[in-house]
């Protein structure tokens, strides 16, 4: 399994999305493998999707709680201090990178558009669920009661002391999205599928949760 492409993808005809696995190998410049190998990696995963894009946007994460809107104008490139990305723009594929963290995407299913978060302890901490949900709705006229989200393979309460998953649906929850898909998939349970910072340490690759409106 290369990619975890949760089912409900295939029922939302303009979106695609999906989360490398470790089979694809380490999607993170700064990590050991040279920065060649991560772009073809990278240029795998995208293939895998059937994304023909080149441009990957996303952020040089910090476990804060800065989101980007984003448009034609910012492609390839790692926006500052940044762990989440939305847009409604198609074309464009963003994605956040994640080893435990928990990789969210939001679906706002009538105006077509994406958030997709990186939302590990600190962020959790910091309500980027939220505060993803309230961009969306100022600046796209989001109502969350026509969103979905989805919690994808992350570090689950099993082997960590902060329920990562409870956290973040009760967040959605508030904010009006309760349409919440989880498969509850544990990354350091499964780590000979995922790549696990809490399972293997500092030297995990990342994986990458990426979406993308199709043109
Ligand atoms: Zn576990």
């Amino acid at each position: 399994m290369n990619v975890w492409r949760p089912g409900i993808i295939d029922e939302i005809e303009w979106l695609e999305y999906g989360v490398s696995t470790r089979f694809l190998g380490n999607m993170s410049f700064p990590g050991k493998l040279d920065a060649h190998e991560v772009k073809r990696n990278r240029q795998n995963f995208c293939n895998e999707l059937s994304l023909k894009g080149k441009e990957i946007v996303t952020g040089s994460q910090v476990h804060g709680d800065k989101i980007a809107t984003v448009n034609t104008s910012c492609l390839d490139m790692a926006l500052p201090d940044t762990d989440g990305i939305i847009s409604n723009t198609s074309g464009i594929q963003i994605g956040v990178l994640c080893a435990d963290c928990v990789p969210l995407i939001i679906v706002d299913l009538i105006n077509h558009v994406i958030g997709v978060i990186h939302a590990g302890r600190k962020g959790t901490e910091l309500i980027i669920a939220k505060k993803a949900v309230r961009i969306m709705s100022d600046c796209f006229m989001t109502d969350p009661k026509n969103c979905i989200a989805i919690l994808g393979p992350s570090i689950g309460p099993c082997c960590y002391e902060v329920d990562l998953w409870e956290e973040n649906t009760r967040q959605l929850n508030e904010e009006g999205v309760l349409k919440i898909f989880n498969e509850k998939i544990c990354t350091s349970c499964n780590k000979e599928k995922f790549f696990s910072y809490r399972a293997e340490g500092q030297y995990a690759g990342r994986m990458m949760a990426l979406g993308s409106i199709k043109q």
